[in-house]
């Protein structure tokens, strides 16, 4: 292909995709797809600038005002901004600004990158009299009456020295729990729901019937100044403070910095509060502080020369699956997992996300082959968010076919009523449910092996040293240092932990022995409850119902697993095996101090570590949760805590620190 026909085919591309983005609300790929090509086509111009035409993607602002609207011409062009996706090419924009200034280091505003769409409002007289969106830069739709629903905008300015005329500009945007809300809500009336919170802001604004927009939770905030008459700071973060002045909403992470190191640490501040931010961004804008150097510096084609927008790492990006292969868990749940080609996302390499169920691959209409949306957003494990059907090569593509047997060992495959997975039959018989069961039981929370990883397990388990738990404990240093990648040392290492591991506690060897559905919290309860192994053994479901969090279901599982001779007998060998805790006391209810209190563990602790923490506060019978809310007692924060504790602040709930906490557990 001839580079002119790749320009003229990328082109054609994201005009496609402007269209679906900008006139429909309706993106059909993710933003990182579009910047990638949006860069390719950028550098295929700057390459062979002859062929660069002043129509090109890259040389406009994207988007389109519809004719639906009246329309507003700005006096001011409303441009877009131009990228760096590296640190690099931002320490040259900053280099490029300092280069036209006299002063010895010049100051940058500094900014979230808002993900929602411009709007410019003017303002007569500390009026509201017009807002409009962007358009196409010159041209943008006239939604006045649709701004003026937006709650955190005034109609009126207040305080003093308003200037008689005065644009803002800013981001629409929807706060993300509204927009969650609003997806339910539509999901629920049958209709389609909206891809992502800037998409459901943009389609909110643009409505003809400003009763629907202002319905929807839609929020602003300034970044700029357009056209004004009076004066006006000279500084970008100094106008910014004057408009807050006046009662306009400003983001209050807007900052005025110095260099770049300082610039670099505001993108990783910004990156990290972006989940409990409320709205989203993607990524932050660096502005020449000065106004007097905006202007010497001036503008390019669509975008000014003063700012540079620094973009996080996308969340969503698309690739294609290669296969579909099927993991048996420790209770013999057999999972599809989507082999894909490999994808930087979310800021790293993805090759594998989970589909969970035959019901996951059936609302996703995903076959091998497709070329799929992969999402990854903080450390939440990758996600396949949807499936590019246009994209569909319906002769290539093969359906999802689910396994008669368990791809491991052969048993049969079962489908519980009521439930969407599917489970493989042959419990510790299958090699993959007996690994899996070992790792378990030697994983941090249960006996906390160290030195025992997942690999090895793998390993001790193919090379048939050891089939379930209790043989680890008959394991010689011998038998350890004669496989691969395992010196003496290290043999004689994971002997010793193996060793120390024996000390444990009843609530975390119940943990271990990986019951469906007993986690840390119902084997604390367990515990304390019975007291002993053998009262456990012996419980009925009614007596296992009469323990806190354990329902019906729990208490089957818990039952049933006792009833299987393998498990009693792996029990009384483990036992043998000189595994042993200490004899819990009989404690009445009311000796349980804590009861009825949510504690939140946050940070990191010196003395102790968070499990070993949690166990303690439940032994006391304290609800120990994840995440802060109003009805949390107390907040325990260790060293380094972040968002939780600012959280705890904000909602006034008490907080308690390591030496408060060390001094309450020995009091009980
Ligand atoms: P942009 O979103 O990259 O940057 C410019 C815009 O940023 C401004 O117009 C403004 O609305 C916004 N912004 C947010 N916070 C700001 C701040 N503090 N200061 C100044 N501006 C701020 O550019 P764009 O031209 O609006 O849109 C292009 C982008 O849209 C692409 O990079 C792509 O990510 C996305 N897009 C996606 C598709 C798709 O199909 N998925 C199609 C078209 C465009």
């Amino acid at each position: 292909m001839t580079v002119k026909t790749k320009i003229k085919q990328l082109s054609d591309l994201l005009e496609e995709y402007n269209y679906q983005y900008y006139v429909l609300d309706n993106p059909s790929v993710p933003d990182g797809e579009y910047d990638r090509i949006f860069q390719q086509l950028l550098k295929l111009e700057q390459d062979n600038p002859e062929l660069l035409s002043p129509n090109s993607p890259t040389q406009k602002v994207g988007g389109t005002a519809l004719t639906k609207f009246e329309q507003v011409t700005h006096q001011q062009p409303m441009l877009s901004l131009d990228n760096v996706f590296e640190q690099q090419s931002l320490v040259d924009f900053m280099q490029r600004a300092q280069d036209k200034s006299s002063q010895p280091e010049i100051a940058f505003c500094v900014e979230p990158k808002l993900d929602g769409l411009a709007a410019s409002i003017i303002y007569q007289n500390g009026e509201l009299i017009q807002a409009a969106t962007r358009g196409d830069g010159q041209v943008g739709e006239n939604v006045t009456e649709n701004v003026k629903t937006i709650a955190n905008l005034p109609l009126k300015l207040r305080g003093e020295n308003i200037p008689p005329l005065l644009e803002v500009r800013g981001e629409v945007f929807m706060l993300i729990d509204g927009f969650n809300k609003l997806n339910d809500n539509l999901i629920k009336a049958n209709e389609k729901p909206f891809v992502n919170p800037r998409n459901a802001a943009a389609g909110s604004l643009r409505q003809l019937d400003s009763k629907i927009a202002a319905k929807r939770p839609l929020a602003f905030y300034c970044y700029a100044v357009g056209v004004f008459e009076g004066e006006l700071a000279n500084s970008q973060y100094e106008r910014m403070q004057q408009l807050k002045g006046w009662g306009l909403p400003i983001s209050t992470e807007v900052k005025r910095v110095i260099g770049s190191e300082n610039c670099q640490a505001y993108y990783q501040n910004i990156q990290d509060k972006r989940p409990n931010l409320g709205y989203a961004i993607d990524g932050v804008v660096y502005k020449v502080d000065d106004i007097a150097l905006q202007q010497t510096l001036g503008f390019v084609a669509r975008a000014p020369r003063w700012a540079t927008a620094y973009k996080f790492p996308a969340e969503e990006a698309v690739t294609e699956v290669e296969n579909v292969e099927f993991q048996v868990g420790r209770t013999g749940a057999i999972t599809p997992v989507a082999k894909l080609k490999p994808i930087f996302v979310g800021g790293v390499t993805v090759s594998n996300a989970t589909l969970h169920n035959k019901d996951e691959i059936e609302r996703l209409d995903i076959r091998i082959g497709d070329q799929v949306v992969v999402r990854r957003a903080g450390d939440v494990i990758p996600q396949v968010a949807r499936v590019l059907l246009e994209r569909r090569d319906t002769e290539k593509v093969k359906s999802i076919e689910f396994p008669s047997r368990c791809p491991v060992c052969g048993s049969n495959v079962e489908r519980i009523e009521g439930e969407a997975i599917i489970r493989c039959a042959g419990g510790l018989y299958c090699e993959a449910q007996r690994k899996e069961a070992i790792k378990h039981f030697a994983s941090r929370k249960a006996l906390d092996i160290d030195g025992l990883g997942n690999k090895l397990v793998e390993q001790l388990v193919d090379q048939k040293l050891i089939a379930d738990p209790a043989q680890l404990f008959s394991l010689t240093a011998h038998q350890l240092s004669s496989l691969p990648r395992m010196g003496d040392v290290s043999a004689k290492k994971l002997i010793h932990s193996l060793q120390t591991s024996k000390k444990t506690t009843l609530a975390r060897f119940l943990y271990s022995l990986g019951i469906r559905e007993v986690g840390e919290a119902t084997a604390n309860n367990l515990a304390v409850h019975f007291k002993t192994i053998e009262a456990i053994e012996k419980a009925s479901v009614d007596d296992l119902k009469t323990v806190s969090d354990v329902g019906e279901i729990v208490a089957k599982h818990i039952y049933y697993f006792f009833r299987q001779e393998h498990n009693i007998e792996v029990v009384a060998r483990l036992i043998e095996a000189g595994i042993h805790w200490p004899a819990l006391e009989e404690k009445q209810e009311e000796e349980q101090p804590l009861l009825g209190q949510t504690f939140v563990i946050t940070g990191s602790f010196s003395n102790m570590s968070r499990t070993d923490i949690k166990t303690a506060l439940q032994a006391l019978g304290a609800k120990v949760a994840g995440s802060v809310s109003k009805k949390t007692s107390t907040v325990i924060a260790g060293e380094a805590a972040g968002s939780k504790l600012t959280k705890a602040e904000e909602l006034g709930v008490a907080i308690m620190d390591e030496e408060a906490l060390l001094a309450l557990l020995d009091k009980q």
